[in-house]
């Protein structure tokens, strides 16, 4: 295994200059949740090489930022840390050339594109490179696990200045195309009161359980919308996802809980999620056990309108939602659009077998290094 990343990788004019040997490299140096400080050194010494860069460091995240006196600002973040090894490290690169598969822990969630940033970041504001804004780069750790222990939470809390910027790309999986915003997430409880009695003379009880009926109905009963937000299509969804009801085999419940998470499109706000659950189980006693805002995809914000046309140009297809809850509701919540933009599949994130095809790499640092250098 390496601890130490090749500076030789990273030098866009020399002869070994690499990506698919950085990702590996990168790869290579295990970085579970926890354990990312091996990986947080090897970058570190990497960008504190970089002249150009001012680089702070906060426990395992690093912000790196150019000072070029440019009119606008473009932060590219990307977590280091990795779901837990199985069994599929160290990497193998199966194949030769653009054909290749480098199969491996972190090689898709998102070590792929933690490399094209990182490969970027050194080049990018170099003698002889001009970007046309300035840049910030934001390597984090705790991504995996507990939202309360992310590192670009704590960056958020602990320098919100050096958030700052006017679009932000994540570099999560989305198969080198744009994935904008995310939906929002809520947790409630639907409950029902009864009254306990003995099953043998239930008729002076009162069933909890068949009380919760009508909101299982109305469930069952629900159309979930599909909502165009900043010209992207999102999906919501309103599924009970547990249910909890009863203490004996001989006894009338007099309690029952359904627990019911909410999917819901980045233009209604967290309060207005609550009131259309609040509609929906009119009568019930609703209470709300945990609520995350959606990101709209801000593609309409002038950097990203001109970020989304660039790419496109070179990889084609076309700007796709995001369902999932991501790190871009963080900068939404600071204020700066932002999108999904980064190598490998993300249905392949946290498999055993997650591998990216390699020409994918390239392709994301050909994109974003031309549309950063004003293409
Ligand atoms: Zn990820």
């Amino acid at each position: 295994m390496h601890t130490v990343i090749d500076p030789a990788l990273l030098d866009p004019s020399g002869p070994g200059a690499d990506l698919v040997d950085l990702t590996r490299t990168i790869c290579d140096i295990p970085s579970v949740s926890g354990d990312e400080e091996a990986l947080a050194d090897a970058i570190e010494t990497l960008l504190r090489g970089c002249p150009h860069l001012d680089v702070v460091r906060d426990g395992d995240a690093l912000v790196a930022r150019t000072n070029l006196g440019r009119d606008r600002r473009v932060v590219v973040a990307g977590h280091i840390d990795t779901v837990p090894i199985a069994d599929n490290l160290p990497t193998r690169l199966v194949g030769t050339g653009d054909d290749a598969v480098l199969w491996g822990r972190g090689t898709v969630d998102m070590l792929g594109g933690v490399a094209v940033a990182l490969a970027l970041a050194a080049e990018l504001g170099a003698p002889g490179s001009a970007p046309a804004h300035d840049l910030t780069w934001i390597f984090y750790d705790h991504e995996e696990v507990d939202s309360a222990l992310n590192g670009l939470g704590r960056l958020a809390r602990n320098h919100p200045g050096l958030l700052r910027g006017d679009f932000a790309i994540l570099g999560e999986p989305s198969n080198a195309g744009i994935e904008g915003g995310c939906n929002g997430t809520m947790r409630v409880e639907v409950r029902t009161r009864g009254v306990a009695a003995h099953s043998a003379r239930a008729w002076t009880g009162e069933n909890a359980i068949h009380a919760a009926a009508p909101v299982l109905g109305r469930l069952a009963a629900y159309e979930p919308r599909e909502v165009a937000v900043d010209g992207l299509v999102y999906r919501e969804g309103l599924n009970a996802v547990r249910i909890e009801g009863g203490i004996a085999g001989n006894v009338i419940p007099d309690a029952c809980t359904v627990e019911v998470n909410y999917r819901f499109a980045p233009s209604r706000s967290v309060e207005e999620a609550e009131a259309h659950l609040r509609d929906v189980f009119a009568g019930f006693d609703v209470v709300v056990t945990d609520a995350a805002g959606g990101a709209r995809p801000g593609l309409d914000d002038p950097l990203a309108a001109q970020f989304v046309k660039s790419v496109l140009a070179t990889t084609g297809g076309v700007p796709a939602p995001k369902y999932g809850w991501t790190d871009v509701a963080r900068f939404a919540e600071l204020g700066v659009p932002a999108v999904n933009f980064g190598p490998g599949d993300p249905l392949l994130a946290h498999k055993d077998d997650e591998h990216l095809p390699v020409a994918q790499l390239a392709q994301c640092r050909d994109a974003l290094r031309a549309w950063l250098l004003g293409g």
